[in-house]
C-alpha cells in the first residue's frame, strides 16, 4: 500500500456550488509544474447568512492530480468501470469547452492581463499594444 488512508469524519462542511481554477506559473511545486488557484463558491454548512462566500485555495498540481486520481479508483472500486467511463468522459467534455473558451479569450487579447479581459482587449498593462502584438 502506497498511501496512508484515514477515515476522516468532517465537520462544518464548506458546501461548494460551483468552482473556478487557474494555473498559476509564478507558483512551481519540485516537479516543476505550475500550481493552480482553485475557487471555490459556497458556503459552510453551519453558515445563517444567505451569502455565498469565496474560498480561494492556492495548491501545487500534483496534488491535485493525486487527489482525481483517489477519487478514479475510488468511484471505479464503488460504481464500477462505466460510471469511471462517464466521469472521464464528463471531464473531456469541459476540457474542451474550455479550450475553446480560452482561445476565443486570447482572439479577442483578453487573456494576458487583467485590463485586457475587462476591457475587452482595448487596454492592457501588461505591454501586449506596446509590442505591437
Ligand atoms: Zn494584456
Amino acid at each position: 500500500m502506497s498511501k496512508q488512508f484515514k477515515i476522516l469524519k468532517p465537520g462544518d462542511y464548506f458546501i461548494a456550488r460551483n468552482a473556478g481554477v487557474q494555473t498559476v506559473p509564478e507558483a512551481r511545486c519540485e516537479h516543476g509544474q505550475a500550481a493552480l488557484f482553485l475557487v471555490l463558491f459556497g458556503r459552510r454548512r453551519s453558515q445563517t447568512e444567505n451569502a455565498d462566500q469565496r474560498l480561494h485555495v492556492l495548491m501545487p498540481r500534483c496534488v491535485m492530480a493525486e487527489a482525481i486520481g483517489a477519487l478514479q479508483a475510488q468511484i471505479l472500486h464503488a460504481e464500477g468501470e462505466s460510471a469511471l467511463q462517464e466521469f472521464l468522459d464528463e471531464i473531456a467534455t469541459h476540457a474542451a469547452d474550455s479550450t475553446k473558451d480560452i482561445e476565443q479569450l486570447h482572439a479577442q487579447g483578453r487573456d494576458c492581463c487583467e485590463a485586457g479581459f475587462r476591457t475587452n482587449g482595448s487596454e492592457h498593462t501588461c505591454g501586449r499594444n506596446e509590442a505591437g502584438q
